[in-house]
């Protein structure tokens, strides 16, 4: 059997990261995208590795067409594409949406929601039958975040209903399309945003009463492409402890 070939957008830190690691133990071939971080994506590629997974990484801005095209071509050369991970995101700082900087509203729609459209177009065209793609989207799509990114939060509901829609386009192909929606996870996503603070405040206030990992979305993730969850597509997995 040839080992699955998995695309991870914004693999190199993060749940991506753990993405990363998680689907090379479980025996997957990775490319892996990243925007700025080539140290981080080394890493992560490098560890990867060492678990016995071929790599590539691949410098790619899910927003911009071109280099959404680059990475995919560069699946194409290790052999055939049968998984796609759209995980790259950003909340673009928090804060209330009358204060929100235009240009912050439309960088935040262009990563979370052109780039997955990009990337998915670009899969439904290289995945074969038995192929899946996950989106990362978060519970923030069914909250609505107030104070903190509305803007963000809607660019998440865009994912979920991407998700509906390209599940059924792509059902009689064979191939599967879900999302997880993950809670407040212990990443360095939050510090970016201006709260680095963020996941232990938070962290006591949900039902489970502690923030989540990269690895525990992770683990939603591997099995959303796997064998295991073969009937299931359409999907919009909550991982967020009960918020
Ligand atoms: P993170 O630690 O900030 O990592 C973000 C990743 O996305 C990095 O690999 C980064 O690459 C990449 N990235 C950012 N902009 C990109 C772009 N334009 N093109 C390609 N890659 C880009 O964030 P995270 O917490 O792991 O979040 C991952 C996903 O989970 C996001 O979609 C986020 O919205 C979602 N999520 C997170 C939480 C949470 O609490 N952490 C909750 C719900 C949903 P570089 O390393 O090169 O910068």
């Amino acid at each position: 059997m040839a080992r699955p070939l998995t695309v991870v957008t914004g693999g190199s830190r993060g749940i991506g990261a753990a993405t990363v690691a998680r689907l090379a133990a479980d025996g997957h071939d990775l490319v892996i995208g990243y925007s700025s971080d080539a140290e981080a994506a080394a890493a992560t590629a490098a560890s990867a590795e060492a678990s016995g997974a071929r790599c590539a990484v691949v410098h790619c801005d899910v927003s911009v067409p071109a280099d959404v095209d680059r990475l995919f071509d560069t699946a194409a050369e290790l052999g055939t594409l049968t998984g796609l991970v759209n995980n790259a995101g950003i909340t673009g700082g928090f804060g209330r949406l009358a204060d929100a900087e235009p240009a912050t509203i439309q960088r935040v729609i262009d990563v979370n929601v052109v780039g997955v459209l990009l990337c998915c177009r670009r899969a439904a065209r290289d995945l074969g039958r038995g192929g899946a793609i996950v989106n990362v989207s978060s519970g923030a799509a069914t909250l609505g975040s107030p104070g903190d990114y509305v803007h963000y939060a809607a660019s998440k509901a865009a994912v979920d209903t991407a998700t509906i829609g390209l599940s059924k386009e792509l059902g009689p192909d064979g191939i599967r399309v879900n999302a997880v929606a993950p809670g407040i996870i212990d990443t360095e996503m939050h510090a970016t945003g201006g709260d680095p603070g963020r996941a232990a405040r938070v962290g006591p206030q949900i039902p489970l009463g502690r923030a989540g990992t990269a690895a525990e979305i992770a683990a939603a993730i591997a099995w959303l492409l796997s064998e295991e969850s073969s009937y299931t597509t359409g999907a919009v997995l909550r991982v967020a402890g009960g918020r």
